[in-house]
């Protein structure tokens, strides 16, 4: 089966379900190390989306997700709003494609991540929503490289953003609001690498329903 934009309201069911059934859990988090916003920032975000799906499943991907971009830029506060829309105005800018492989999908997100890496001037290792994001585009790359299973590529993906979020918990904030705790930042996960984490999760179980991967 191909993964086409008609996809894309059962991306967004299964997205929003997760985040809203982790609202507690996120806002601790971001209460702890932020100011407690970024679960909320999220919820609108899908809530936008959602209300323009039936126009974004018409799209090719490039249009899907630059339309997507844009949505997410003018909806969604904080710094994960104008990270998030950068990641996909980057994904829409990557071609004309129609159908989009494995080998295609990792090169375009890899230059996404470079760009939120760009946009919030920070990379691997400083506890954000990077730390699991950055693993992933690694992963898919490795995966398109040694040109695994669909079934493999999405197992990998879930094993790197689950020790991605992990290992936000030792970390030093030096970005965004939880840098100014300093060394009071370690000890907790991440907020926006929790979110990350989950939704990635949300699109494997789409992606394996639908090319039938138990
Ligand atoms: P804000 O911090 O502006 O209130 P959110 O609460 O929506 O925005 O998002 C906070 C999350 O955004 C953090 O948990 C972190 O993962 C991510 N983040 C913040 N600043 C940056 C940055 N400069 N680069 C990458 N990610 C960041
Ligand atoms: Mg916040």
């Amino acid at each position: 089966m191909t993964i086409t934009p008609a996809l894309f309201p059962e991306f967004i069911r299964s997205v929003s379900e997760s985040i809203n059934s982790n609202v507690e859990l996120v806002s601790e988090l971001d209460e702890v190390l932020g100011d407690g916003d970024h679960v909320f920032n999220l919820q609108r975000g899908l809530e936008a989306l959602a209300a323009e799906q039936e126009a974004i499943c018409q799209l090719s991907w490039p249009g899907a997700w630059h339309k997507i971009g844009l949505i997410l830029m003018s909806n969604v506060g904080g710094a994960s709003g104008s990270l998030y829309a950068t990641l996909f105005l980057s994904l829409g800018k990557q071609g004309s494609e129609t159908s989009v492989d494995a080998r295609y999908f990792a090169d375009i997100f890899a230059l996404a991540i470079d760009a939120v890496k760009l946009r919030g001037k920070s990379d691997l290792g400083e506890k954000t929503l990077l730390d699991v994001l950055i693993p992933v585009a690694i992963s898919l790359k490795e995966s398109a490289d040694r040109a695994s299973s669909l079934s493999d590529i999405l197992n990998e993906v879930c094993v790197v953003a689950e020790l991605g979020v992990e290992a936000t918990r030792g970390m030093l904030a030096t970005k965004g609001r939880a840098s100014f705790l300093g060394e009071r930042s370690r000890g907790h996960l991440d907020a926006g690498a929790k979110t990350a984490q989950l939704m990635i999760f949300a699109i494997v179980g789409v992606l394996r329903n639908a090319v039938n991967i138990n």
